[in-house]
Formats: C-alpha cells, sequence, structure tokens
C-alpha cells in the first residue's frame, strides 16, 4: 500500500463484490473510506456491575460466561437459539441470541467476555438480546465494539457494523505513516486545529469526546475551506477584470432623490451607499441585494439605474415574468414622468415575448443604436438579437427564478457591466456570503413605517364554511381576495381542491354575488396578464389562482389571502404568496387551510402563523429542509458538504472563510510549499478549479 489514492479492492478479505458494494456508498479508495464518518457515537465505557442492570437500559457487562446452551428447532430449520449465562461479584444475567448458529463455537465457558446491548425482561427475568460482544481475554485494548466510544456509521447494505469498525480501524493503522496534512502549519495553529491523522482518528476513534469534539472541528474547517476556496478565487478573478466607472454627480440623480413620494428607509440609504461606492469604482459592481417582500428593492434598484444613464451607460433590468416586468416598466415609467422634465427625457422599453414582431424589432433597434436607456423585460433579453450600444448596468430581479448560467448572460452583452442581483428570499449572512461567495451582500432588513403585520392563522379544512364568510364580509367591505390552490385542474392522483374546479364552483354558488377571476400558468401570458390588470384595477373582487402569484405582483387593495392545502407548499413559498398582501395600509388576513398531514408540515404551517420577518422564515426553512433541498440543484456543491453543517457552524464558516480569502490574496496561485496540500485536495474535489487561479 504506497497511497491513500489505493483502490479498496486491494485490501485484504475485499474481493471484487464487497469493493462493489462499498463503491455504490461512494467509496473507492483509503482514502474515501477514511473520510467515511460516523452518523453518531454509543458512549460504551462504563461497565455496569450485574446486579445495578434495569429493564430497558443500553449497559456494558464485563462478566465471564458461567454456561452455555444451544437450542437448534425440530420443526423449523433456520431457528435456533444460543444461551449464554454470565457472570460478574455482583450476580446473574442470561444472554441469547437467535438464529445465529455460528457463534455456538465462539464463546467457550470460563472465558470473559465484554457485552454491548439492550436489557430486556423475559417472563419474570431480565436477560440481554442480541447484544454486541468481544472476547475479553483475547487482545483486550484491541476491542473496537465495546468498552469504548463506540462510532455508528451510515448503513452500507450488506456490511456491518462491527465489520466496518475493522475495516477502518485496519486501514486507519496501516495509513498513518503517509497521512499528510491538507492544511498547512500556519492555519492549524491559528485556528487550534488538530493534524490530519489525529482528526481521522478522533472522528472514528475517540478516547473520549472532547477528542471526538476537536476532530469533528478540525474535519468540518477542512471541509468549508476547500470549499470556499474556488468561490473566493472566481471572485478576484472578476475584480481583477476592469469595469466601468460611473458618476455619482448629477442633475438626475439629485431630481430623483428630490421626487421620491417617500422618506427612504435607512436600510434602503445605507445599501445606496454600498450601490454607489461599487459604481464609481473601476472594478465591476458584482452585488447580491437581499430583502424581504415590499422592503422597497425596487427603489433602491432605479436608484443605481439613473446613476448608470446619467453616467451615459444603457441599463438592462430583467425581470422572471411578464407581469412582473410590466409592473416594473410601469411604475418607473410614472415615477419619471411625474417627476421632472430632464428624468422625462430617460427613454424606457419593455421588452417581452409577448410583443408583436415589429414592436419587438423597433425595440431591439432601439436597444441596439442607445436610444432606449432603461430596457426592462423577461428572460426575451438574453435572445441574442439583442444587443447593447453601451451597457452598464444589469439589475436581474428574483435571482432565484434563473438559473445561475441565464443570470451570467446578460452582463456579457455588455463589456464588464456593473451587476446588481436581487432577491427575496433572504438568508443569514453568513450563509450568503459564502453560497454566493462571487457576489458582495447588501441587506435590506427593515420594512417601509406603517406596514402592519399580516393576521395569519392555520384553519382546517372543516371550517371552510367561515373562511367563506369572511371573504364574503371583506368583499362587501371594498377589499379583494386571493384564494390560492396548488394545482390547476382536479386529478385522479391527487386528492386536491384546484383552482379551476373550484372557480366553477364558486361561480355557481358561494360567490355567485361578486366577480370572480381565475389565473394559473397553462394560460397564455396575455391571458394571465389581463386578469392581473383587471384584479389591480379592482375589476375583480376574488382571484383564484395557483402559485403563478408567487413573484412580485402588487394590488394593495388585496387584504385577504387564502391558501388552500397549504401544506403542499415549502415555507419560502409561503411567505412569498403572502407578500402579495400587507401592502397597503389596512390590516391584512392569510388563512392557511390544511389538515395536518407530517410533523414537517406541521412546523412550516406553525412558523408562518408566528412570524413575517422573510429572515427568520427562509431560516427555519432552511432548518427544516437543509440547505442542499432549500438551494435545489442551483447551488452545487452543497451536498458535497459531508460533516460541515453551514447552519449550525455558521461561526466555524465564518473563520473558515476570512482564512480562504487570506490565502488566495497572498498565494492565488496556490505556489507556495505549505499550500500544495490544499492545491492538491482541490484537484481531486473540483476538476477544472485550475481555470480559475488567477495568472499573472
Ligand atoms: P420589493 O421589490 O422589495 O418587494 P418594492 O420595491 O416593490 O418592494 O416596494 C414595495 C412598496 O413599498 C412599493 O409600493 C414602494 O413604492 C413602497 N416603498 C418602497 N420604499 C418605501 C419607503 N421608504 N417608504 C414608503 N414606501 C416605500
Ligand atoms: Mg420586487
Amino acid at each position: 500500500m504506497k497511497s491513500l489514492d489505493t483502490s479498496l479492492q486491494y485490501l485484504k478479505g475485499i474481493g471484487p463484490k464487497r469493493a462493489a458494494v462499498f463503491k455504490d456508498a461512494g467509496i473507492s479508495t483509503l482514502e474515501d473510506l477514511l473520510y467515511f464518518f460516523p452518523r453518531r457515537y454509543e458512549d460504551r465505557r462504563n461497565v455496569l456491575p450485574i446486579s445495578k442492570v434495569k429493564e430497558g437500559e443500553a449497559v456494558v457487562l464485563k462478566a465471564k460466561i458461567l454456561a452455555k446452551r444451544f437450542k437448534q428447532s425440530w420443526y423449523r430449520s433456520r431457528f435456533s437459539i444460543l444461551e449464554l449465562i454470565v457472570g460478574d461479584d455482583t450476580g446473574k444475567i442470561p444472554v441469547v441470541w437467535f438464529n445465529q448458529p455460528y457463534l455456538k463455537d465462539y464463546f467457550k465457558v470460563g472465558s470473559s467476555i465484554i457485552l454491548y446491548g439492550k436489557v430486556r425482561r423475559h417472563d419474570l427475568y431480565l436477560q440481554m438480546v442480541s447484544p454486541e460482544f468481544e472476547i475479553a481475554d483475547e487482545k483486550e485494548d484491541e476491542s473496537l465494539d465495546v468498552g469504548k466510544i463506540v462510532p455508528v456509521y451510515p448503513v452500507i447494505e450488506g456490511v456491518s457494523q462491527r465489520y466496518l469498525r475493522r475495516l477502518i480501524n485496519s486501514v486507519l493503522k496501516q495509513c498513518l505513516p503517509f497521512i499528510k496534512d491538507t492544511l498547512p502549519f500556519d492555519i492549524r495553529q491559528r485556528q487550534k486545529l488538530l493534524n490530519l491523522a489525529k482528526s481521522l482518528i478522533g472522528i472514528h476513534f475517540p478516547d473520549n469526546l472532547d477528542l471526538q469534539k476537536d476532530a469533528y472541528r478540525r474535519l468540518a474547517f477542512e471541509e468549508f475551506f476547500l470549499f470556499i476556496i474556488p468561490i473566493v478565487l472566481r471572485k478576484l478573478k472578476k475584480r481583477k477584470k476592469a469595469g466601468l466607472v460611473h458618476s455619482l454627480q448629477g442633475d438626475l440623480v439629485r431630481k430623483f432623490e428630490a421626487s421620491l413620494p417617500f422618506q427612504l428607509t435607512n436600510a434602503q440609504r445605507r445599501v445606496i451607499e454600498e450601490i454607489k461606492q461599487d459604481m464609481a469604482r473601476a472594478s465591476a459592481m458584482q452585488r447580491l441585494l437581499q430583502g424581504d417582500v415590499g422592503s422597497g428593492k425596487t427603489i433602491v434598484a432605479t436608484y443605481a439605474a439613473i446613476i448608470a444613464i446619467q453616467s451615459g451607460y444603457q441599463v438592462a433590468f430583467m425581470a422572471p415574468t411578464e407581469i412582473l416586468a410590466k409592473q416594473h416598466y410601469e411604475k418607473i415609467s410614472s415615477q419619471f414622468a411625474l417627476v421632472s422634465p430632464e428624468l422625462k427625457k430617460i427613454k424606457i422599453g419593455l421588452l417581452s415575448s409577448s410583443l408583436k414582431q415589429k414592436e419587438k424589432a423597433a425595440i431591439v433597434q432601439n436597444i441596439k443604436n442607445g436610444k432606449i436607456n432603461l430596457v426592462i423585460g423577461t428572460h426575451a433579453l438574453l435572445e441574442e438579437a439583442v444587443q447593447f450600444k453601451n451597457l452598464g448596468l444589469v439589475i436581474i430581479d428574483e435571482q432565484h427564478k434563473f438559473g445561475v448560467a441565464q443570470r451570467a448572460l446578460l452582463p456579457q452583452k455588455g463589456n464588464n457591466p456593473d451587476t446588481l442581483i436581487m432577491t427575496a428570499t433572504p438568508i443569514p449572512r453568513t450563509l450568503a456570503i459564502t453560497l454566493y461567495g462571487d457576489l458582495d451582500i447588501s441587506i435590506i432588513n427593515e420594512l417601509p413605517p406603517g406596514r402592519k403585520p399580516i393576521a395569519t392563522f392555520w384553519v382546517k379544512e372543516g371550517q371552510r364554511k367561515k373562511i367563506y364568510k369572511f371573504i364574503q364580509e371583506k368583499v362587501g367591505e371594498g377589499r379583494q381576495v386571493y384564494i390560492v390552490y396548488p394545482i390547476i385542474r382536479e386529478s385522479l392522483v391527487l386528492d386536491l381542491k384546484a383552482a379551476e374546479d373550484m372557480y366553477k364552483e364558486f361561480k355557481k354558488n358561494v360567490f355567485k354575488d361578486f366577480r370572480l377571476g381565475l389565473v394559473h400558468g397553462q394560460m397564455n401570458e396575455e391571458g394571465q396578464d389581463k386578469t392581473m390588470s383587471e384584479f389591480k384595477n379592482g375589476k375583480i373582487d376574488i382571484l383564484i389562482s395557483t402559485t403563478v402569484l408567487e413573484v412580485g405582483i402588487d394590488v394593495p387593495g388585496a387584504t385577504v389571502m387564502v391558501i388552500e392545502h397549504a401544506e403542499r407548499f415549502g415555507l419560502s413559498q409561503l411567505h412569498q404568496l403572502r407578500g402579495r398582501i400587507g401592502r397597503g395600509s389596512e390590516e391584512s388576513f392569510c388563512m392557511l387551510v390544511s389538515n395536518p398531514v407530517t410533523e414537517e408540515a406541521k412546523a412550516r404551517i406553525e412558523v408562518m402563523t408566528k412570524t413575517c420577518d422573510g429572515f427568520r422564515i427562509a431560516e427555519e426553512d432552511l432548518k427544516l429542509r437543509g440547505p442542499g433541498e432549500f438551494f435545489g440543484d442551483r447551488q452545487h456543491g452543497l451536498s458535497e458538504l459531508r460533516i460541515a453543517n453551514p447552519l449550525t457552524q455558521m461561526q466555524l464558516l465564518r473563520i473558515a472563510r476570512n482564512e480562504a480569502m487570506k490565502l488566495t490574496q497572498a498565494d492565488p496561485q496556490l505556489k507556495n510549499r505549505q499550500n500544495q496540500g490544499i492545491k492538491e485536495a482541490l484537484r481531486k474535489k473540483f476538476p477544472g478549479y485550475e481555470e480559475l487561479e488567477i495568472v499573472g
């Protein structure tokens, strides 16, 4: 055995079959095996005198075998019982194993044995059933299964824990001489991290829990560290490229600021300041703006747009849906129109796929020749035909609706323009700077004044009549209502209420006196748009819909939302949906209709009734789903984290990030001798990472 890269197959006792089983579990080399970490531990250190044994407890016993009896069933050939009577100075206890006839010759009367297992009552006496065991007088200190803190590994089909412990122990012993440390000495010293060899021993076979903790910390650090380096390198690389310089002073900016119909919140002011600094710098802005629904991100984006336009550049503003693009377009246009002749001169274009060929061609033409200063649009902006004269700022709204690759396309239409990306799914800062590590982060953590929290209730299915009555009352008072369903049509597979069917039903019965509207994702954009506009203009009282509502539509008069089968929606999704109401000065109400299904679904609904704070909700969502699922497949790499947990180890994550920044700034190509371990680990972990290294 020469290196950790040696294939498992070359180990004694591992044939092709076993090797295949391990491979399925992601373990091909010795290194993989050493990095196959325990799921938990069992503390089997304290040997109990037999007289102290109690029913139902898992205990460790050290005793002598006093008698042995083996019974084979005569009517069921596979059925057998092996019974030992074991005793120490304080008492005796029977121990049984079922259907393991091969054990019968293993135990010899008179020898000492260590047992770990649960004590059960059998008739009138206590006994141990199928405990783990170790013959004590053979190599006592070699014991791996009892009398120690014992690792319990994730299950690999067909491989016993006992076998795994032995295998890992033996590999660990053989490999110790050539385990090189990945982390440079100075980082280890600064952060008080164990060396790698000690950590691997400590994570698998800790003598005490403190050692396990230290080992875990070191290995989690390493995992974070290696995960972050490529991200940090990517950021450094982007920084190096020359960008545009925008000028912050000028009439437009001043006029715009003076024209705002409200005071900016402190958070908005702070974020605008951050953006200004970015835009005035020569390197391109790469900023993520996080803010809850309704926190006022659009004004901030508009501010940035004005700066760019004033500096003579074009701005592209991309939204995930047609409706949203149009809403932004209308809002910004009317804002500019009201204000001053200077702002009025800014040419704004709306580009969407539903435009007629001719209209579209005209807009594309005007983007190209620079007549349009600000173009707002959907992903239609990404089409090849769309060329800019001098794109200086890219704004992307609701970034989670676009893939990473899609997001990167728009800036490529300019010469390294500034980029502002907005999201209404805020996550804790430490997590954000890691996951979106190549972006700088701004947070709006404050809602405009005067917003009332949305009163949110969990309603059981049986209480629907009450909801309908409440809706009738509210519509009577002139309010508007959303009713959201998880599906469009009833299906045979899912026993769920559906938007279209309920719309028809409502029309005939409960709400026949009201004006109803229906939107869902299978309608064409034009149809959706028409209904939404009618709702917005107060021509519809009750809008029945699916989750197409999720992003951004702004109807201040709507104050009631009913979400049916609320258990079918994710937490962040519920929060986004709820964000459609509570936008005016009237009190708003959200009713989540659901009969409890799973504990997790219950937990989600309960969180919703307790808070309206998007940060808290995102955090809870993350906890419930785990980061891998929370970010979906758009954020790769997270599922690679095996033991490090970005949620519970944020402090360690922060330290790892700081160290990664320090290291990559000092040695961006990882040339130094002490960084070779890292380099090698990165090569293995992230093939192709070297492209990120900064040359020169
Ligand atoms: P977001 O995009 O973050 O969900 P918007 O930018 O759409 O939020 O803002 C939500 C509403 O709040 C809009 O009607 C907007 O005009 C208003 N608004 C934004 N900032 C303020 C503020 N500082 N004071 C009062 N109202 C504001
Ligand atoms: Mg928005």
